[in-house]
């Protein structure tokens, strides 16, 4: 299952870490590959640009960056991974040639997590290595925790806003699609005075896992949004591809036949869904915000709950 739908196992490392190593000197960049390739995937950069573009498109865990180098310098990498929120929380490890008061000042301001002078020392660099990759680990794990449902382990609201806004501004600079959809079980008041809050805490858990197994992209997301609500974001989704999934994961949550008894519509749990999207639209216009697409989904969740429930409805 994707880490973005149920980010609770994030935690648990599921791959050997990545490293990246950027100097322009090919013997440095062979000894740190020798101390440190057994443990780690390591990714190679000869300049600063290089270093950056790998960075986007390896994500690694960990960079090991030299100081001096031709073209953009170390230090100047470190800044802008640093004003990046993207790469904000990469640790960089400046691997440097001069022990020197100043410069290890700079690169502490940079951003930097630690210095390691050269000539490299292959356990030293392991050692270090390990203990950044563990902190960076622990420190992901409260910052994830924060935007974590106690009760479902899927995003909360907190973070659904936050990464709506994020996807909204993404869409508008891409010109690309963007789509919501606000789920709602149906009856589910008649559901816990029927069986329980516990069971009810229990039905909300299991519509939580099906729903997130019904996700397919890595960047669809899904959040519990409120008590028996939940939200997804849906990046590069039009508003029928929407619809298509929404619809889906009616059927996928009908299909765990839970019982519901009470319900004055329907024997078995149903949920009822809005759909809204922001079609492709050339770069830069915004076409709307990301409040009114939301608000949007709500009115067609509503209609869906008007026209019968058990249903998925779009504009
Ligand atoms: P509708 O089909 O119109 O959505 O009806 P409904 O009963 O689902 O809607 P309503 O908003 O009136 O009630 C929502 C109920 O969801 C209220 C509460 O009993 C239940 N609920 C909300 N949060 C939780 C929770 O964390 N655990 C449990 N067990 N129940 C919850
Ligand atoms: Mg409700
Ligand atoms: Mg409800």
């Amino acid at each position: 299952m994707d880490d973005m739908k149920l980010p609770l196992h994030l935690g648990i490392p599921q791959r050997r870490s990545r490293l990246l190593v950027v100097d322009d000197q090919p013997a440095n960049v062979q000894t740190l590959y020798q101390a440190l390739a057994a443990d780690h995937q390591i990714f190679v950069a000869t300049h600063g640009e290089q270093a950056l573009k790998l960075v986007r498109e390896k994500q690694p865990d960990l960079v090991l960056l030299d100081v001096v180098m031709p073209g953009m310098d170390g230090f100047e990498v470190c800044r802008r991974l640093k004003a990046d929120p993207g790469t904000v929380d990469l640790p960089v490890i400046f691997v440097t040639a001069h022990s020197d008061d100043n410069e290890e000042t700079r690169g502490l301001n940079a951003g930097a997590v630690d210095f390691i002078t050269k000539p490299i020392n292959p356990a030293v660099v392991r050692a270090r290595v390990k203990t950044h990759l563990t902190l960076k680990h622990q420190s992901d794990l409260l910052r994830q925790m924060a935007f974590v449902d106690g009760l479902t382990g899927v995003f909360n609201r907190r973070y659904f806003d936050d990464r709506l806004q994020q996807e909204w501004l993404r869409a508008v600079r891409h010109g690309s699609p963007l789509s919501v959809v606000l789920i709602d079980i149906d009856h589910f008041k008649h559901f816990n005075d029927t069986y329980g809050h516990q069971a009810g805490d229990d039905c909300l858990r299991r519509v939580a896992q099906v729903l997130a197994a019904g996700l397919n992209r890595p960047g669809d997301l899904l959040a519990r949004y409120g008590g028996e609500e939940f939200a997804c974001i849906l990046p590069e989704t039009d508003a029928a591809g929407a619809l298509e999934l929404a619809r889906r994961m009616g059927l996928l949550v009908k299909d765990l036949g839970i019982e519901h008894s009470g319900s004055p519509s329907h024997q078995v749990l149903t949920i009822s869904l809005g759909v809204a999207g922001r079609d492709a639209l050339p770069p830069g216009e915004a076409g709307g915000s990301a409040a009114e697409l939301l608000a949007s989904a709500d009115r067609q969740l509503y209609r869906a709950k008007h026209l019968g429930r058990d249903q998925a409805c779009v504009v």
